[in-house]
């Protein structure tokens, strides 16, 4: 529908003057809006590759990627096409056993998976995948306790909640599940004096989980020896090593999974956000066959209905032939070294501003001296056309997170517009200092 000139006003004030808004609870008066000035479905709010139009017409280059979905930029046609094809035919599962879907694409992520991980379970989101896991891990060893990081992001439901590191989302919804420690990201001492301790006094740990780079933390890269020893040690003790790829999978940090950069094969891994090809939510949790063998005694003792649907295969098949052909791994690998090179040098010129510049592939952090710069270069950006996170509760670091098959041209209008708005920043900063 056309927005009438009110309501279009209206619009722009909620979402450029009061920024954070947009985000925290914008978007539910957007949608209301929307419906009060008719057809919802017939609003223009489109994208291709990495550069999308709004509702109100303004076109963004998209910095956030739906927080690591759009590895393959907006509507990949050709997933796109999958799902359209799919929806005519059979859109949602009858009988698993009926579905060839599935094992379809259980089969190809046997495949692109490292080593031996090879079963899947089909979910419908990250947090989903990560439940999954977790009780996987329990079935198998007989154990219920986890060791995790301190700022390590899992999901909000109570089982990932409670891996979840960060006290802001853990602490309302207490108590969580039971018998969960917290050690800092990267230090594989911490996790092995973590396991003695629960050895000496009795606590049974299932699983050390651990994201391969820290996505929602800010794109932390931990040293090189982390993800070897966290395997020694978990072989060690004889825990299960679990890494969650929902934000580091699918080629986003460089290498089609995180933990290939330090070749090390987990028990169990999950994917979901990206491995939707930008298109159906999809997630998954996948193991090794001796583990698995839980879940095959036992088919019943997990089930969804919609999880795994024909849909949500159908656009995960399109989206890892996509990534395989486009080899959209190595452009992250290659676009990414370039995007870090730059915002490090950008960082050295406004180091009034920045502290440091993190990560790997197009998983990157800007980290800023404290929350006001954050917001100003966020909310800056945003008016200046480019879509970036870092509102919620913590501007202090903002990820880069664009698709994957966003163009050199894009990359470096995105690096000019953040030039020119650390620019009139520091001449704001310069105004307010005088006045
Ligand atoms: N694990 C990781 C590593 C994540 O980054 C996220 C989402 N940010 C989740 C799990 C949860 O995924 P979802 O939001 O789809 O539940």
């Amino acid at each position: 529908p056309q927005l009438s000139p009110t309501e279009a006003q209206w619009l722009i004030e909620k979402t450029v003057d009061n920024f954070t808004n947009y985000f925290n609870s914008g978007f539910i008066d957007y949608r209301k809006s929307v419906t009060e000035a008719g057809d919802y479905a017939a609003v223009e709010w489109t994208g291709r590759g990495a550069t999308f139009k709004d509702a109100l017409g303004r076109t963004f280059i998209d910095c956030l990627g739906g927080y690591g979905l759009f590895n393959l930029g907006w509507a990949h046609p050709e997933v796109v096409r999958a799902v359209q094809t799919q929806a005519a035919k059979s859109p949602l599962p009858s009988q698993e056993l009926l579905d060839p879907l599935r094992g379809m694409l259980a089969h190809l992520l046997a495949e692109i998976t490292p080593g031996d991980i090879q079963y899947s379970f089909f979910v419908s989101s990250g947090t989903e995948a990560v439940e999954g896991a977790m009780k996987l891990a329990k079935l198998y060893t007989g154990k219920s306790g986890f060791i995790a990081a301190v700022r390590g992001f899992h999901g909000k439901t109570t089982g990932s909640l409670a891996l979840t590191g960060k006290a802001l989302y853990r602490r309302p919804p207490l108590p969580l599940h039971p018998d969960i420690y917290h050690v800092p990201y990267g230090d594989a001492e911490a996790v092995e004096m973590q396991l003695r301790i629960a050895r000496e006094v009795g606590n049974d740990i299932a699983a050390v989980v651990m994201e391969p780079i820290q996505g929602e933390a800010g794109a932390i890269v931990p040293p090189d020896d982390f993800w070897p020893r966290l395997r020694q040690i978990c072989d060690a003790y004889q825990v299960l090593l679990i890494a969650d790829e929902v934000q580091t999978g699918m080629g986003r940090t460089g290498k089609m999974w995180g933990v290939e950069h330090w070749n090390v094969v987990p028990d169990i891994m999950t994917s979901a956000k990206a491995l939707g090809g930008g298109v159906m939510p999809v997630g998954a949790f996948m193991a090794k066959p001796e583990i698995w063998q839980v879940l095959n005694e036992n088919p019943f003792i997990h089930t969804t209905t919609t999880g795994g649907n024909p849909l949500a295969c159908a656009a995960a098949i399109a989206a890892i032939h996509v990534s395989l052909r486009e080899r959209v791994a190595e452009q992250a690998a290659t676009k990414g070294e370039y995007l870090l090179a730059q915002l490090r040098k950008l960082a050295t010129q406004y180091s009034d501003f920045f502290e440091d510049i993190t990560g790997k592939g197009l998983l990157l952090g800007m980290h800023f001296k404290d929350d006001e710069i954050g917001y100003a270069i966020s909310a800056g950006l945003f008016k200046r056309g480019v879509l970036i996170s870092g509102t919620m509760n913590n501007a202090r670091v903002i990820r880069v997170e664009p698709p994957l098959v966003i163009t050199r041209d894009e990359i470096d209008t995105v690096l000019d517009r953040l030039d020119d708005t650390l620019r009139s920043l520091r001449v704001a900063r310069a105004g307010e200092r005088n006045t």
